[in-house]
């Protein structure tokens, strides 16, 4: 069978372990035939993001903080030459404190914190890297229902997430004119290293899978399949989007009685 992805080069920031969404994004592409980059955060996370590109067949590794102008601008140094055809940014961070407590007890800080991670760093890193995508390409992000509806805990998250979301329409505005595709895919919740941090996560996942029309929690491999399709041939024609990887659970209304 012919791989949706071959000759394409794909780089993933967001690997932090094998549970990471990225890293199944990271899998799908690989499995499709794409030449992955991999970024991680800082020399804290460098061994461990090293050794899953190693499984992963990675060619290159690259540290890029993305609250960092230096760090984004020593990673296009770093890519000088290359060419590239697909960007997945499954980047966010809040603080803690603002993933539990009343969403009015929100600090400016962690606000600012929060819209700086999860989503300006997808315009910053999509005008650092976009000129490589000199054949044109796709960007996407990773987002979540809490940007639409509240969803417990979610709070300045869902915020960061709405932003994010107009971002994706502004960056296709811009960008599709040079062949550029940008779009977000909003996963169900899955129990990652971030999630652990959204208090009351558990009983998140429970209600999902008892009520969505797949009765099921969304898999990690899912997201990435998705992800892999985007960044194809066959995502030609999408663009602006928020595409639902969620077992179907953004359409029910009220749930379904046995
Ligand atoms: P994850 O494995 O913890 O991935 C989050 C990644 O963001 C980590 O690699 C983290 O690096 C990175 N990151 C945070 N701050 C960064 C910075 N300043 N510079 C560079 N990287 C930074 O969790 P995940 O669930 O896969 O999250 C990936 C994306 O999916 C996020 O956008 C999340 O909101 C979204 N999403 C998740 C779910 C879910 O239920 N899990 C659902 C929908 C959407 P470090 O570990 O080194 O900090």
């Amino acid at each position: 069978m012919s791989q949706l992805l071959a000759g394409k080069t794909a780089i993933i920031l967001g690997v932090a372990n094998k549970w990471s969404i990225a890293y199944a994004i990271a899998e799908s592409y690989r499995r499709e035939g794409a030449r992955l980059i991999l970024t991680y955060q800082g020399e804290r996370q460098k061994a461990t993001v090293e050794e899953l590109g190693q499984e992963l067949g990675a060619s290159l590794v690259l540290n890029c903080d993305v609250t960092k102008d230096e760090e984004l601008a020593a990673l296009v140094e770093a890519l000088k030459g290359e060419r590239l055809d697909a960007i997945v940014h499954s980047i966010a961070f809040a603080n803690r404190d603002d993933l539990s407590r009343p969403f009015l007890e929100t600090s400016k800080d962690g606000y600012a914190l929060a819209l700086e991670v999860s989503s300006y760093s997808l315009v910053s890193v999509s005008r650092a890297l976009s000129p490589l995508m000199t054949e044109g390409g796709a960007i996407m992000t990773l987002t979540y229902l809490g940007s639409e509806r509240v969803i417990p805990n979610y709070n300045v998250m869902g915020v960061a997430k709405a932003a994010l979301e107009a971002c994706v329409r502004y960056l296709a505005s811009e960008l599709g004119p040079k062949g550029i595709r940008v779009n977000a895919i909003s996963a169900g919740p899955i129990k990652t290293a971030s999630a652990r941090g959204i208090s009351g996560f558990s009983k998140i996942l429970d209600g999902v899978a008892a009520v969505s029309p797949l009765r099921k929690n969304t898999e990690t491999a899912e997201v990435g399949d998705t992800a892999a399709f985007l960044g194809s041939h066959l995502g030609r024609g999408v663009t602006g989007n928020v595409i639902y990887v969620d077992a179907g659970f953004k359409v029910m209304g009220l749930p379904t009685p046995e």
